[in-house]
C-alpha cells in the first residue's frame, strides 16, 4: 500500500464548517418548522454585477467566433487585467508596482495557502491567533509543525494572541521567525491594522529577514481612508511583503474565482549558502508549472470591475454590506453583548455572554434564536469565548436575526 503523507492526520478532524453544517441539520430535522437564518459562512448573498456579466457575457462570444477565438493564455494573467489592477487599486494609494509583479489566480483560499511551498520545511512560522485557518492548516500539511494539543494549537507554530487589550491586533514577537501571516481587515475579526502599526510589523521583517504574508481580501471594506490598504504603502514593505488580493468578498466572485499575488522583485529568502533569492522568480516557476491561468471570460469580467460602472456595483454592495454589519452591531450592543469591528469590515466579532464556550453559545444561539453564526475557537485558541456573526446577508434576514437575538 502507498504511504500516505502523515502530517495531514494531524490535522483536526472536524473542520469548523462541516461542524456547524452537522449541528444545523440535526437542528433542522427536529424543528422542521423553525427558520433558521445563516450567519455562519462567509459567502456573499448579492448576484454578479450587471456591468461584470456583460463583459463576460461577450468574453463568451468571442470565445465563439474563429476570429477571437482564445486558447491557453498568459499563465500570470492577461495584461488588460494586471494593468487595470496597478492602476486601479494600487496607484490611487501612491503605491508604485510594475505589471509582472501581480499574478492572476482563480483566488486567494489556493495562493495563501500554496505560497508555504516555496519555502523550506524547517521554516518557522507565526500566525495571529484566531485567523482563517488555511495559513495553519496548509503549513500542518506540509509538515511544517508537530501535533495539535486540545485547544487546538501546533507544536511548532509561533500563535500572536489577538486579544480585547491589543484590540485583536498582535504585535511582532520577540522572538525570530521566517514568515508571518497577517490578515487585515481580519477574518473573523475584523481588526484593522494602522499605518503605525504595520510599520512596526516592516520593521520587525527587516530586521529578522522575515517575509510578511499579508492578507487583504477584506480591503474593499476599509471606510477609514488613513488606514493602509496595502502594505506597500508601508516603506520597506517592498523588500519583504507578499501581499493576496481576491475579487471575491468585493465583486461578489466566490462563484467565479478570481484572485492575485503582489510579490515585489526585491523580495528575497536566501538558498541553502545563505544567498539572496528572488521570491518572485519561484513564484513564477511554480505558478507557470502548476497552474494554467485564470479563465479569460473571468478575467474579463474582473476587469470590468475597475470599469466606472462596476465600481460604482462594487461599491454598492459593499456599502450593503457594512450597513447590514452596522445593524449588527448596534442591535447587539443595546442588547448588551459586547460586538467589535463591523466597521471597516463584513464581520462582528462578539464576546459570548457569562463565559459561555463558544460552541455553547453556537448551540444557545441556534435552539434559542434559530440563528447560525460561527463559533470563535474554529478560527484559534485565542477565539475561544467568542463569536463571528456574518454581514452577508440580505437585509431582511439580517433585520429578522438581529431582533431574535434581543429577545433572548
Ligand atoms: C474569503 C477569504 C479569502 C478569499 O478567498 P477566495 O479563494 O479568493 O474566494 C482570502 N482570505 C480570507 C481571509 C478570506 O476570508
Amino acid at each position: 500500500m502507498a504511504r500516505i503523507n502523515d502530517h495531514y492526520l494531524k490535522l483536526a478532524a472536524g473542520y469548523l464548517f462541516p461542524e456547524i453544517g452537522r449541528r444545523v441539520a440535526r437542528f433542522q430535522e427536529s424543528h422542521p418548522q423553525a427558520k433558521v437564518i445563516r450567519l455562519g459562512i462567509g459567502d456573499v448573498v448579492l448576484p454578479l454585477p450587471e456591468s461584470i456579466r456583460a463583459a463576460m457575457h461577450r468574453a463568451i462570444d468571442e470565445l465563439g467566433r474563429e476570429e477571437t477565438f482564445r486558447g491557453y493564455g498568459p499563465e500570470q494573467g492577461y495584461d488588460f487585467l494586471r494593468k487595470a489592477i496597478v492602476e486601479h487599486e494600487f496607484e490611487p494609494r501612491g503605491v508604485e508596482l510594475s505589471s509582472d509583479e501581480i499574478f492572476v489566480s482563480d483566488g486567494s483560499k489556493c495562493d495563501s495557502g500554496n505560497i508555504q511551498e516555496i519555502f523550506d520545511v524547517h521554516a518557522r512560522i507565526a500566525v495571529p491567533d484566531p485567523v482563517y485557518p488555511v495559513y495553519v492548516d496548509t503549513n500542518v500539511m506540509a509538515g511544517r509543525t508537530g501535533p495539535a494539543d486540545s485547544a487546538g494549537r501546533y507544536e511548532g507554530i509561533t500563535y500572536l494572541p489577538c486579544t480585547q487589550s491589543n484590540g485583536f491586533k498582535p504585535s511582532p514577537p520577540d522572538e525570530s521567525v521566517d514568515l508571518v501571516y497577517l490578515c487585515s481587515p481580519n477574518n473573523p475579526t475584523g481588526a484593522v491594522f494602522s499605518q503605525a502599526e504595520l510599520t512596526q510589523w516592516v520593521a520587525y521583517a527587516r530586521q529578522h529577514g522575515s517575509i510578511l504574508l499579508f492578507d487583504a481580501a477584506y480591503v474593499d471594506y476599509i471606510q477609514d481612508d488613513s488606514l493602509p490598504h496595502s502594505i506597500y504603502e508601508i516603506e520597506g514593505a517592498r523588500e519583504c511583503a507578499i501581499e493576496f488580493r481576491s475579487f471575491s468578498k468585493s465583486a461578489g466572485f466566490t462563484g467565479v474565482r478570481c484572485g492575485y499575488i503582489v510579490i515585489p522583485k526585491e523580495v528575497c529568502g536566501r538558498n541553502a549558502a545563505g544567498e539572496p533569492v528572488e521570491l518572485h522568480r519561484l513564484w513564477a516557476r511554480r505558478h507557470t508549472t502548476k497552474f494554467n491561468g485564470a479563465s479569460y471570460p473571468v478575467q474579463v469580467g474582473a476587469a470590468a470591475a475597475f470599469s466606472d460602472a462596476g465600481r460604482a456595483e462594487v461599491r454598492e454592495r459593499v456599502v450593503y454590506y457594512l450597513e447590514n454589519a452596522r445593524i449588527i452591531r448596534e442591535g447587539l450592543t443595546e442588547a448588551g453583548f459586547n460586538a467589535f469591528a463591523g466597521t471597516n469590515a463584513p464581520y462582528i466579532w462578539l464576546e459570548t455572554p457569562n463565559g459561555q464556550k463558544s460552541w455553547e453559545f453556537f448551540d444557545h444561539l441556534l435552539e434559542n434564536a434559530h440563528v447560525v453564526g460561527t463559533p470563535g475557537s474554529g478560527f484559534g485558541a485565542c477565539g475561544e469565548g467568542y463569536f463571528r456573526l456574518s454581514a452577508f446577508g440580505k437585509r431582511d434576514r439580517i433585520e429578522e436575526a438581529v431582533e431574535r437575538i434581543r429577545k433572548l
